[in-house]
């Protein structure tokens, strides 16, 4: 069912953790609330389930407001990074909670019960107790949990960050064949950028209570609209610099370095940013005069870390290079031009 949040506002004595916060997410679709801490992404999240009334702005459900009804009459399920099972009840037990609220009969129960552990890769453990699962289990006990009642709309705040690296990586990838496969419209909460790139449909990046950019997860990476944005996805280089028109074209200058950029609308003399991905930029005949520091070996490639004069660099090469050596960098596609929002 497809969910809308309007304009959401809401402040906490002098905090305002949301400032008009706006977007859709269409029927079985997984959008990405991804910024980082503390820019109020639970708080929209508790303001959808109904924990928190906000200030101003709605939320609609299926196109109805829901703003109203408590929580328990929203039909909206809920996953935190604790995964709060009942310690002294088994799997199945945990998993068939919220179905007797419903009133779903005996059977249906254990049919669904045993389609969703099945779904989550846990067939065969309905006996157990938590204290008996790994970490990893006991997250997929709760999604199938959260997933029983059949709700309208799946919350999930950061529901992989208690686990370590490598069992989040292999979750965040079942995770979302999961919500794909049963088709639950989602909101997936998480600071992490890599899985919020890997897990949504599309991503909303969050800054201080606003949304400061809404789009696929390529177009997010490719074409970050704000300087914060750009960071936040990883990897960029970020150099201040003034705009400038001639004959030669669009180029920015920073710290004495000209380097061309895209043809971009915005004033001569304008202070704006410089933004580069590591694969954007390559030993070669170019403008950049660099200046090796540390050197990484990433299997196929290096990534490099160096100094443009006052400028630190990330690039990308394909041979070796050693800390102290002095390279020329050439861009296989022009820089782009970012300004901060108003
Ligand atoms: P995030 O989930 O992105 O880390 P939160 O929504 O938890 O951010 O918090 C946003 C801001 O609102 C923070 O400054 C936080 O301290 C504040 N905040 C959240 N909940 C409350 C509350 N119940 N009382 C006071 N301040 C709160
Ligand atoms: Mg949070």
């Amino acid at each position: 069912m497809k969910l809308e949040v309007k304009d959401l506002y809401k402040r906490f004595g002098e905090v305002v953790a949301a400032r008009g916060v706006s977007f859709r997410v269409r029927g079985g679709e997984i959008l990405v609330l991804l910024g980082p801490s503390g820019c109020g992404k639970t708080t929209v999240l508790r303001i959808i389930a109904g924990l928190e009334y906000p200030n101003r702005g709605d939320v609609r459900i299926d196109g109805r407001s829901v703003l109203h009804l408590p929580p328990e009459r929203r039909n909206v399920g809920l996953l935190f990074q604790s995964y709060a099972l009942f310690p002294h009840m088994t799997v199945y037990a945990n998993v068939a909670y919220g179905l007797r609220f419903h009133g779903v009969p005996r059977g249906e129960r254990k049919r669904r019960v045993r389609e969703l552990l099945e779904l989550v890769g846990l067939r065969g453990c309905e006996r157990r107790k938590p204290h008996q699962l790994s970490h990893g289990q006991k997250q997929r006990v709760a999604l199938a949990r959260a997933l029983a009642p059949e709700p309208n709309v799946l919350l999930l705040d950061e529901p992989l960050s208690a686990l370590d690296a490598a069992l989040r990586a292999e979750l965040r990838g079942e995770l979302r064949r999961i919500l794909k496969e049963r088709g639950t419209t989602s909101v997936y909460v998480t600071h992490d950028q890599e899985e919020g790139l890997s897990l949504g449909d599309r991503l909303a990046v969050m800054r201080e209570g606003r949304i400061e950019q809404e789009g696929s997860p390529e177009e997010l990476y490719f074409s970050p609209q704000t300087p914060f944005v750009a960071s936040f996805l990883g990897g960029a280089n970020l150099w201040k610099g003034i705009l400038h028109h001639g004959p030669e074209g669009t180029r920015v200058e920073s710290e004495g370095v000209w380097i061309p950029v895209e043809v971009v609308d915005l004033p001569e003399g304008e202070e704006v940013f410089l933004f580069f991905r590591p694969e954007d930029v390559e030993p070669g005949e170019g403008p950049l005069e660099a200046v090796v520091e540390e050197v990484e070996f990433r299997g196929d490639h290096w990534e490099i870390r160096g100094r443009v004069g006052v400028r630190s660099v990330t690039f990308i090469s394909r041979e070796r290079h050693s800390p102290g050596e002095k390279l020329r960098l050439a861009f296989r596609r022009l820089p782009r031009v970012l300004v901060e929002p108003h």
